[in-house]
């Protein structure tokens, strides 16, 4: 693209503030999110797992042809801020998870609910994998021993009080 990028945009940079937040843990913590979300031009995203909130206003001194009002002045953000990666040229955004309105959230805790189940069930299938069957003989009234497929083992005479060792 010829000329300075920024020429070529509408300030998209200059639309929003973004910061940081506390990753949210307890019930509680997303009931707060739940709260940001409730407001207008208010959105939740998670970047690189860190949460961040985003307010969509833009900059009092963004010029109506999208230039800097204040640009030997501009705050250090701004002066940091370079076109390598900006909203304009990177096009997709790098979020894992995007938030504008509450239903988005209620959506993802439900999702995150369901996979937590299914983990857990499979957690514990797994301890049950690893636990051994029951002696074939320990059921009760069952004298009969069988292989490990189930299979009933020819009648061996068994000495009295003999325990299962297996
Ligand atoms: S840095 Fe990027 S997003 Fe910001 S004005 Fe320039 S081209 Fe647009
Ligand atoms: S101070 Fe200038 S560069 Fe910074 S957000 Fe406002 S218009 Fe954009």
């Amino acid at each position: 693209m010829a000329g300075n990028l920024c020429e070529h945009c509408t300030g998209l940079c200059c639309q929003y503030i973004a910061l940081p937040i506390d990753t949210p843990k307890t019930p509680g913590d997303f009931d707060d999110i739940r709260w940001y979300l409730i407001h207008e031009n208010v959105s939740v995203f998670v970047e690189e797992g860190e949460w961040y909130i985003l307010f969509r206003t833009p900059c009092r001194y963004l010029l109506p042809d999208h230039r800097c009002g204040i640009y030997a002045t501009r705050p250090r953000v701004c002066r940091k801020y370079g076109t390598d990666e900006c909203d304009y040229h990177s096009g997709d955004y790098g979020w894992e998870h995007h938030f504008s309105a509450p239903e988005h959230l209620d959506e993802y805790l439900r999702t995150r609910s369901r996979n937590g189940q299914r983990a857990r069930s499979a957690r514990t299938r797994g301890a049950g994998r690893g636990r051994r069957a029951p002696c074939a003989g320990a059921a009760a009234g069952d004298t009969q021993q069988r292989d490990r497929h189930g299979v009933p083992l020819p009648q061996l005479p068994v000495p009295s009080g003999r325990a299962c060792t297996r």
